[in-house]
């Protein structure tokens, strides 16, 4: 077999992206009209990758949680339970939680094409030619950035392709950040240089509005992250389900936040999901707690297939922590469309202190201030007014009363699905029908997460096969997602299977008929042995658990 190619190198990018769109994982949301930047539709193979990643964390999390035993590292036994609060909520909540006031990115508009950019996204690099000088701002992936900036830089000097020597570049690519000459910069989709405004605040909550009358009083936000809905929640399921700390409440659902400059395919969009714990804590106990969830996250991705140097943990350093946490960790992952060495944020593992339930009860609270105290708006009173409930918790034992401090694993479902696919996606060489080698395509998803677990394929459509196969793929239909295919010659029908990721081919042919035994192969190795049919499902199932 030849050598594996690994993200990173090529076009690896834009190799995944092809395949997810001509396999159906993810198609451009309102495509027939031209696309809506910022978010994308699942298709029939996606939307099972996406469902069997929430199923894998929500397993993990709920479903599967031993409540009564001392797990490795931890410091009790502890409860998981779950919830599904909405995407609207009260406007207050967002207050409170700082996202009314914090929850903002920079950005720069381009008077000459009206874009509008996130300044810490524009990068470029200085060129001269023809006595002037330009800073050339691009908004590309890495690999694309220098090619991008020669085209713009050839149109905007006027210079034709045999001229190219002509343009005399300065330095390595910088952020727009480091430039102070802004009336020197071509902006990203601009002719004329200096068309960029000074950077200004912009809120990336959406705004909407509830009922009839559009006013300040009926406005309201699509919440921008699923972690207020359960704080909010916090006493309801503390009276309502019997929980005792430490426990956590799990949420999965769609959060949405106004990115300026969405982009890398569904790593940065508008509207994507979340899936987000909080796990309560006595105060005295929540450092330990934090490094069990930071461990056991990093482990979960680990356990699902990414590994090696792509995958690594950011310890955030003492002076990026709030005084009111006592660790943050980032899950990354060396995503191809990132420059080599770089790492994007699948998921923040954070110690939020009382913060939150404070903040939700008292006011909000200012980050800032050590101790935590109750931010003063210009008049001196409460900038923003809490609920006024008491978010404390009275232990049943001890009868101790105490805010309880906060742990937040926060993922992204949709990078989590991107980081997996990006992973998976492999090119070899496999055998045709003759016994060549021809180069084949491969996505190595953990057999959990495949969208597709089995494809039972009839080696020839006559002799009683597919009849046999039909009966099989019934069968096998009742425990997981499976796909017959009869057509074509079955070294084809295997690769088809290769490129969207299904662990197990299971063929029928003339030994079938006569000894009852099928084939079957493995996606990886490729090796093919004979079974009986009722063996399948418990091979299948073995995979899917380790
Ligand atoms: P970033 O710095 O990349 O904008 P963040 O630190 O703001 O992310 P959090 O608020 O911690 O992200 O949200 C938790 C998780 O939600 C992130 O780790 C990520 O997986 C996911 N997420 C956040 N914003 C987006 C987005 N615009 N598109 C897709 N996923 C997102």
């Amino acid at each position: 077999m030849a050598a594996a190619e690994s993200p990173g190198e090529g076009r690896m990018m834009e190799k995944i992206v092809s395949l997810c769109r001509r396999r159906g994982f993810l198609f451009q949301s309102s495509e027939i009209y031209g696309g809506m930047n910022g978010c994308w539709d699942y298709g029939p193979l996606g939307v099972e990758l996406k469902r069997n990643v929430k199923d894998a964390w929500w397993r993990d999390m709920i479903s599967a949680h031993d409540d009564i035993s001392v797990l490795a590292g931890a410091p009790a036994a502890f409860e998981m339970v779950g919830l599904d609060s909405t995407i609207l909520m009260h406007p207050q909540v967002w207050k409170c939680s700082g996202h009314y006031d914090l929850f903002h990115d920079m950005m720069v508009d381009c008077r000459e094409s009206k874009k509008r950019y996130r300044f810490d996204q524009i990068r470029g690099r200085w060129v001269e030619a023809k006595g002037r000088r330009a800073f050339v701002a691009v908004i590309a992936d890495a690999d694309a950035e220098q090619e991008v900036a020669h085209a713009r830089a050839m149109k905007f000097f006027n210079l034709r392709g045999k001229d190219a020597d002509k343009l005399v570049w300065d330095g390595e690519f910088i952020s727009l950040e480091d430039v102070g000459e802004v009336e020197e910069v071509l902006a990203p989709d601009a002719k004329t240089l200096g068309s960029l405004t000074e950077p200004r605040e912009f809120n990336l909550m959406f705004q909407t509005n509830i009922g009839a009358v559009v006013d300040v009083e009926s406005t309201a936000f699509l919440r921008p992250e699923t972690a207020q809905g359960i704080f909010c929640n916090f006493k309801n399921v503390v009276d309502s389900s019997r929980v005792q700390i430490p426990f956590g409440i799990a949420q999965i659902g769609k959060s949405f936040r106004n990115e300026i400059t969405p982009r890398n395919f569904t790593f940065r969009v508008r509207e994507f999901e979340q899936m987000e714990m909080e796990f309560f804590c006595h105060p005295s106990q929540s450092s330990e707690w934090y490094r069990f969830w930071r461990d056991r996250r990093m482990a979960w991705y680990q356990a699902h297939g990414l590994s090696g140097e792509h995958l690594i943990m950011r310890e955030h350093a003492e002076d990026e922590l709030s005084h009111y946490s006592t660790g943050t960790a980032d899950i990354e992952y060396a995503f191809p469309f990132l420059p080599p060495g770089s790492f994007g944020e699948l998921e923040g593992i954070a110690h939020r202190g009382d913060f939150d339930l404070r903040s939700h009860s008292e006011g909000k609270l200012d980050p800032n201030s050590n101790p935590l105290v109750v931010e003063l708006g210009e008049n001196g009173k409460p900038k923003y007014k809490g609920s006024g409930k008491d978010l404390s918790y009275r232990d049943p034992v001890s009868n101790e009363r105490f805010i309880p401090h906060v742990i937040e694993p926060a993922a992204g479902a949709d990078r989590a699905a991107l980081a997996f696919l990006c992973e998976a996606y492999c090119e070899d060489e496999a055998p045709d029908d003759s016994g060549k080698l021809q180069s084949r395509t491969v996505l190595r998803f953990h057999p959990r997460l495949a969208p597709t677990k089995v494809a039972v394929l009839p080696l020839v459509k006559k002799d009683g096969m597919p009849e046999y196969a039909q009966g099989l793929y019934r069968e096998l239909k009742k425990e997981f997602p499976v796909f017959y295919d009869e057509k074509s010659a079955v070294g084809r029908r295997y690769r088809r299977q290769d490129e969207i990721g299904t662990p197990f081919c299971v063929t029928i042919d003339g030994e079938t008929l006569s000894d009852g035994t099928v084939t079957i192969r493995d996606r990886d190795t490729m090796e093919q042995r004979r079974v009986k049919p009722d063996e399948v499902v418990e091979i299948v199932r073995r995979a899917m658990r380790t």
